[in-house]
């Protein structure tokens, strides 16, 4: 398992995704990157116009200017969004705006370059450096850049090195201003077609799944830049709370289908134990919780160790009160439910389903 990336945001001090999700006062659905203030940061101007200065010479990659405008337009045709980000040709400049480097890049000129293993923290495959106002956390420039210290490819399967199209699709989320995602398989087993590709992890094998977006992806990158009239979407919100009536902050909550139990959409709370699970195609949902926080874990340990055993973590609910440990054990298809508290949850189209609230015993 590889670190994808790292993503840096220039104009408030740079943080690790981890920090993020536990000290950032808002966090929110599929995590659009958020100022210290809480503003998202997202593009205003339309069109965005991105260059690139250099190709990789790796044998497995055959026409890297090819291979990244066919990843940035897996983005672009997602119909329900609609920021426009075109290709701008190639530029001399190889200024990356970032801390890893010289720090002078920083400019209204959108870049990709192929960059020296230097460039990079240890094992970081890209990054990429949004560079934003701090007062609205409106882009005044990108800058993507891989590490050529690796060996890349356009097809791991048929010729060895990592995925350049399939990194290119995850970093261009962060182009268009999108966090990490969390949105995964249930339990211990990772499943390539499950995993949102803002999922932060590269794995070997996944390359076919790599190239497409999730629901997830689809839902975060339509909130950030929507047409509204060609959604049909439908939305869940409800509260994570004590008994006693506080809140509870960064609890993570996911959308499963009820069919096949695959999650779809995930959030995490704010500060007042709020979710809205947004971007939900119609369709009968499980809604599952998570507390990584109140079973005294942080949340730096709780992927692994959700992920080694999912017993350590003594919350797992489902709408509402049911322990599960693994995607498959819920319903039809796995071990039948035994306790009756299990609801389905029916989504219909622009309509928003309220109070799914989750109370939990007091601390
Ligand atoms: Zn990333």
């Amino acid at each position: 398992m590889k670190v994808l990336c790292k993503i840096a945001s220039l104009g408030c001090r740079c943080v690790l995704l981890f920090a993020l999700l536990i000290f950032t006062q808002n966090v929110f659905a599929f995590q659009p990157l958020r100022t210290d203030g809480g503003m998202k940061i997202h593009w205003e101007k339309n069109p965005v116009i991105y260059k690139i200065h250099n190709g990789t010479s790796d044998p497995c990659v055959g026409n890297t200017i090819n291979t990244i405008n066919a990843a940035f337009n897996v983005w672009a045709s997602v119909p329900t969004q609609i920021l426009n980000v075109q290709y701008g040709g190639t530029t001399p400049n190889n200024e990356f705006c970032g801390m890893d480097y010289k720090g002078t890049g920083c400019d209204s000129e959108n870049i990709i370059l192929f960059a020296p293993g230097s460039y990079f923290p240890s094992g970081v495959l890209a990054m990429t450096v949004n560079y934003y106002r701090v007062s609205d956390g409106v882009i005044m420039g990108t800058d993507m850049a891989f590490n050529d210290s690796f060996n890349w490819s356009d097809d791991p399967g048929v010729c060895n090195g990592y995925s350049l199209p399939g990194v290119a699709v995850h970093e261009i989320g962060h182009f268009y201003g999108l966090d990490h995602s969390f949105c995964s398989d249930i339990g211990a087993t990772f499943t390539p077609s499950i995993a949102a590709t803002m999922y932060p992890y590269y794995f070997d094998n996944d390359y076919a799944e790599m190239l497409t977006l999730e629901q997830d992806d689809i839902a975060g990158v339509t909130w950030m830049y929507p047409d509204p009239a060609l959604t049909g979407w439908g939305k869940i919100k409800g509260r994570v709370k004590y008994k006693n009536g506080q809140g509870l902050f960064g609890v993570q909550v996911t959308a499963i289908r009820a069919s096949d139990k695959v999650p779809v959409v995930t959030t995490f709370t704010r500060g007042t134990g709020k979710y809205t699970l947004y971007g939900l195609p119609p369709d009968d949902y499980y809604v599952y919780v998570n507390t990584p926080r109140i079973s005294g874990t942080l949340f730096t340990n709780f992927v692994s160790d959700y992920w080694s055993d999912p017993d350590k973590v003594p919350y797992i609910l489902l709408y509402k009160q049911v322990k599960v440990n693994k995607r498959t054990n819920l319903g039809p298809g796995g071990i039948p439910f035994t306790k009756p508290e299990a609801k389905i949850i029916t989504v219909v189209a622009d309509t928003t389903i309220t109070d799914v609230n989750f109370t939990y015993p007091n601390p």
